[in-house]
């Protein structure tokens, strides 16, 4: 096992992977921005390296400068964590012919799984089943465009091949419409990812957001662990994540979870990652595969007992999976809130002091949070600061303590969307289960209107 990993994030990850490594005796040294240097997570580390300014490029984005941290610190391995450099198969390069472990996925694999257009046809040769769309990237001929999207029928997608947190996606609704929509997709692709392909989608207009959580170890053994439901979302940004899926039948989770950890063997995955699915009418279609731990992993982890960061760096030291797929058993339920520094209807971003700071506890409730009463958020990165897990035998008692969990939870200096998570925590669609990707904007915007005739 190693003796010392470098964690190349921050806020509740860098904590998060911090704790799977105190547990397994494992030394840490955490890299951080000049903004990040009061961090709990940075002062309970037993080396920190300053890497830059606030600016992530030149701090968290900074290949040279982590490297260095590395070796300057005698590290062994690098976990990535989520966001930042998690998917970025030069870094995972550049870490391993430095001497490292890369905490992940061979960088081979993450380039296959990053370009959404090869992932795609990856898993169609892996008999996962895929959204009905075009074959491969689209032609820059406009009458070969028009010709696909009338095959696919609208609506359709535009999504660029390097997209992702939600970015780079256009939806098209007539032919009028299309050839515009694919030169403006486009160019958002080339400027945010530097990548123009892009693809087209069938835009499914009721479905939900299901994805399934896979570990793999370099021996071609792979398990998967289950699903969760991540379909509370607000422009394709999730919120809340639950698990197990509510409303679906567990026979065809068992057959799309087996054929997801079948095409793990057969692309040689290794690590933890997560294939994301649209699920309509009881049927499964694979949208992306993520490379990576995600924010929602603890929801997993609560149904499983499996803790995923410490098999991520079990398998990344070497190790085979301990675990066999008839061990894994889902029991209870689990729902996890996201709690972002946002005004909690507007979504404008709350950085600033933290004044003062209750967080919930009691039975069944997980909360993961690098923040403490004297905290400042700063304004730099993802506004998330972090997140309330309930756990519960059933749906029903998760929900209850949940809602208690919110109701005692206090952040106060910024605003937080806690008011909005307790809503939906009444909310009887939510309750019911089973809600589309849709869903929360619908929701928002009926009360928009509501708001605008008072
Ligand atoms: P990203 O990598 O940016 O997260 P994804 O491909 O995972 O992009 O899609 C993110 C979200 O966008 C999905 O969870 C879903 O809400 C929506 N979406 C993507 N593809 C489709 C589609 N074909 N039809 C309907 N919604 C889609």
């Amino acid at each position: 096992m190693f003796e010392k990993i470098l964690i190349a994030n921050r806020g509740e990850i860098a904590l998060r992977i911090q704790r799977a490594c105190r547990e397994m005796g494992i030394k840490t040294v955490v890299v951080h921005s000049e903004t990040d240097t009061e961090a709990k997570y940075v002062k309970l580390a037993d080396e920190s390296v300053c890497i830059g300014p606030a600016a992530s490029s030149a701090s968290y984005l900074n290949i040279p400068a982590i490297i260095s941290a590395a070796e300057v610190t005698d590290a062994e391995a690098i976990h990535p964590g989520y966001g930042f450099l998690s998917e970025n198969a030069d870094f995972a390069e550049r870490v391993e012919k430095s001497g490292f472990v890369f905490i992940g996925p061979r960088p081979e694999t993450i380039r296959l799984m990053g370009d959404k257009v090869s992932a795609k046809d990856a898993m169609k040769t892996a008999g996962v089943p895929c959204v009905p769309g075009s074959e491969g990237a689209l032609p820059e001929d406009p009458k070969e465009v028009v010709k696909i999207a009338r095959t696919i029928g609208y609506p359709v997608i535009i999504k660029a091949a390097g997209g992702g947190g939600g970015r780079g996606m256009r939806v098209v609704h007539t032919e009028a419409a299309l050839l515009n929509a694919v030169t403006m997709t486009r160019s958002e692709a080339q400027a945010a990812f530097g990548n123009p392909m892009v693809y087209m989608e069938k835009f499914l207009e009721n479905p939900r957001h299901i994805e399934i959580q896979v570990l793999a170890d370099s021996y071609k053994n792979a398990v998967w662990l289950g699903e969760r439901d991540c379909s509370m979302q607000r422009r394709h940004q999730k919120i809340i994540e639950e698990a197990p899926a509510p409303e679906v039948s567990r026979r065809s989770i068992t057959r799309i979870g087996d054929r997801c950890a079948e095409a793990c063997r057969k692309i040689g995955y290794r690590g933890a990652g997560t294939f994301e699915f649209l699920y309509e009418d009881g049927e499964f279609f694979f949208i992306e595969m993520n490379t990576r731990i995600q924010v929602e992993h603890p929801v997993t982890e609560l149904i499983t007992g499996v803790d995923l960061v410490q098999q991520q760096i079990r398998v990344a030291a070497g190790e085979k999976l301990s675990l066999r797929q008839r061990e894994i058993v889902l029991k209870g339920h689990a729902i996890e809130c996201r709690i972002n520094a946002e005004d909690p209807f507007k979504f404008t971003p709350s950085p600033g002091k933290i004044i003062s700071y209750h967080p919930p506890g009691g039975p069944g409730i997980r909360v993961d949070s690098h923040v403490y009463a004297g905290y400042t958020v700063p304004p730099n990165y993802d506004s998330m600061i972090g997140k309330v897990i309930a756990y519960g035998d059933t749906r029903e008692q998760a929900i209850r303590r949940m809602r208690i969990a919110l109701s005692e939870m206090v952040v106060e200096g910024i605003k937080t969307n806690i008011p909005l998570h307790q809503e939906l925590m009444l909310d009887h669609r939510f309750i019911k289960g089973g809600t589309s990707i849709h869903y929360l904007e619908q929701k928002l915007a009926v009360k928009e209107e509501a708001n605008k005739g008072k």
